[in-house]
C-alpha cells in the first residue's frame, strides 16, 4: 500500500480518540474561566503561542468562541509541514482574526545550516537543541516581548514531565503563563474538536498525535507513548525543544 493510501485508509483522529467523559463540560468550563482571568487581569497584553495542534485549535476556538482580547501567535521554524501551515489562514478566515507569524532569522537559519547541515538535529543533543534555540525560541522570546501573560496548550497527560503542570503559572520571566487544558484528557480534546467542527490538522489523522517541524516528527505505532514521535532517537527526559521549560536558557547558536 502507497503512503497516501494508507493515509487514505487511516481512520479520523476524531473516530480514534474523541469520547465524552464525566465532567467534560466542567473543564470546558473551567478552561474559559482561566482564559477570562488571564484577559482580565492582563488586559491588552496576553497572547496565544499556537503550535497549531489539536490542543492549541482548541484553545483558540475557546478564545474566538468567547470573544477574549487575547491575541494569536504562532512560530514558523522554517521546518513545519504544509498541512500545519495551511492551518494559519484557515484560523484569520475562520475566525476573523490575525495570527502573528514569528520567524527565525533567515540569514542565521542559512549560516546554521551552512555550518551544520540540515540534518543537524541528528547529530548531537547540543546541535539539535542549538537549532531549536534558533527557531523556536528566540522567535517565542519576540512573540512574548512587551506581553504580561500568554497561553499554551499544555495538558498533564501528555508527558512525564508534564505531569504536574498547573492551569495558572509564572515562567522564568515573570510573565503569567496559563495552561487552561491543563486538566483535559485526550479524548475531551478530540470530543471538543468533533462537538465544535474546529479545524484540525490532517497530519492527526495519520498518527501523529503531537506535530512538531517536519524533520523531528514521526508516526507513532500502536501503544507508543503520546510524544514517541518527537525527536524519538533521543532520551525520554531530553525531549523538550525548550519552550516550556521552568529554568530560562540562554540562547546560543553554535
Ligand atoms: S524541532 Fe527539529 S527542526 Fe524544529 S527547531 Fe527543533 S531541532 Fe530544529
Amino acid at each position: 500500500m502507497s503512503t497516501t493510501e494508507a493515509a487514505a485508509a487511516a481512520p479520523s483522529a476524531i473516530a480514534l480518540y474523541a469520547g465524552r467523559t464525566e465532567g467534560f463540560e466542567a473543564r470546558v468550563f473551567a478552561a474559559v474561566r482561566a482564559l477570562h482571568s488571564a484577559a482580565a487581569r492582563h488586559p491588552g497584553a496576553v497572547v496565544q503561542a499556537t503550535s497549531l495542534g489539536a490542543e492549541d485549535m482548541v484553545v483558540t476556538d475557546l478564545i474566538a468562541r468567547h470573544r477574549l482580547p487575547i491575541a494569536i501567535g504562532t512560530l514558523d521554524t522554517g521546518a513545519l509541514h504544509p498541512q500545519t501551515l495551511a492551518l494559519i489562514p484557515l484560523i484569520e478566515s475562520r475566525y476573523g482574526v490575525e495570527v502573528e507569524v514569528h520567524r527565525p532569522p533567515a540569514e542565521a537559519v542559512v549560516g546554521f545550516v551552512q555550518r551544520h547541515g540540515d540534518g543537524a538535529m541528528f547529530k548531537s543533543l547540543e546541535l539539535r537543541k542549538a537549532c531549536c534555540a534558533l527557531r523556536k525560541l528566540e522567535p517565542l522570546a519576540r512573540m512574548l516581548d512587551g506581553r504580561r501573560a500568554w497561553i499554551t496548550g499544555l495538558r498533564r497527560e501528555q508527558s512525564l514531565g508534564r505531569g504536574e503542570v498547573p492551569v495558572e503559572d509564572v515562567d522564568a520571566q515573570g510573565r503569567g503563563k496559563f495552561n487552561p487544558l491543563a486538566d483535559w484528557s485526550w479524548q475531551d480534546v478530540w470530543y471538543y474538536i468533533a462537538t465544535h467542527e474546529v479545524p484540525h490538522n490532517p497530519l492527526h489523522d495519520q498518527f501523529m498525535p503531537s506535530i512538531g517541524c517536519a524533520p523531528c516528527t514521526r508516526a507513532i505505532a500502536v501503544g507508543e507513548d503520546f510524544r514517541a514521535g518527537r525527536w524519538w532517537w533521543e532520551d525520554e527526559s531530553a525531549k523538550e525543544c525548550g519552550l516550556h521549560v521552568a529554568t530560562a536558557q540562554p540562547i546560543e547558536t553554535p
